[in-house]
C-alpha cells in the first residue's frame, strides 16, 4: 500500500541532458506521510512511439526531483510520470500499442518486435512485449 499519487510532481521532458531545471514540490513521505524535503534531481530515458513521418526514433529525458523524509528520513523519488511505467524503459504508448498488436491484430511476439521497429521506429525485444502481454492477462487462449 504506497499512496501514489500523492506527491505532487511536476515532469520535465527535454532533449537535453540537463536535469537541472527540475523541481517539484515537496510532497507526502510514501513511507510516514511526513513531510518530504526537496533532496535531489534524478533522470531517465525512456524510449516513445517513433515519428512516423520522419521514421526517426524518439527518445523521452523524463527529469524528476528525488524527495528525503524529514521525520523517517527515507528518501524517495517524486517520479510520478503518466508517460511511462516506473523502471520500464518504454513508454505507455509504446507497450499499449504492442500489447494491442498481439491482441487485437494476433500477431506472435516476434512479429509484433518487427512491427512496432518498422512502423514507429522503436526496438522492444519480443521476450518484453511477452511480459507486456501476460501482464495485461487479455491474451485469452483460442478465439475470442
Ligand atoms: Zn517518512
Amino acid at each position: 500500500m504506497s499512496p501514489k499519487g500523492s506527491l505532487g510532481s511536476r515532469i520535465f521532458l527535454s532533449r537535453a541532458s540537463s536535469c537541472a531545471a527540475a523541481t517539484s514540490p515537496a510532497g507526502g513521505c510514501p513511507f510516514c506521510g511526513g513531510r518530504g524535503g526537496r533532496w535531489g534531481v534524478a533522470s531517465r530515458t525512456v524510449h516513445d512511439l517513433g515519428d512516423p513521418l520522419s521514421g526517426r526514433p524518439i527518445d523521452l529525458h523524463i527529469c524528476y526531483s528525488t524527495h528525503r523524509c524529514l521525520a523517517c528520513r527515507r528518501s524517495f523519488p517524486a517520479d510520478q510520470s503518466d508517460l511511462a511505467p516506473l523502471k520500464s524503459q518504454y513508454t505507455h504508448r509504446v507497450q499499449q500499442t504492442a500489447v494491442r498488436l498481439v491482441i487485437e491484430d494476433d500477431m506472435p511476439y516476434r512479429m509484433a518486435s518487427w512491427h512496432l521497429w518498422r512502423d514507429h521506429r522503436v526496438f522492444v525485444p519480443w521476450a518484453t512485449i511477452q511480459n507486456w502481454v501476460e501482464a495485461a492477462g487479455e491474451k485469452k487462449p483460442g478465439r475470442r
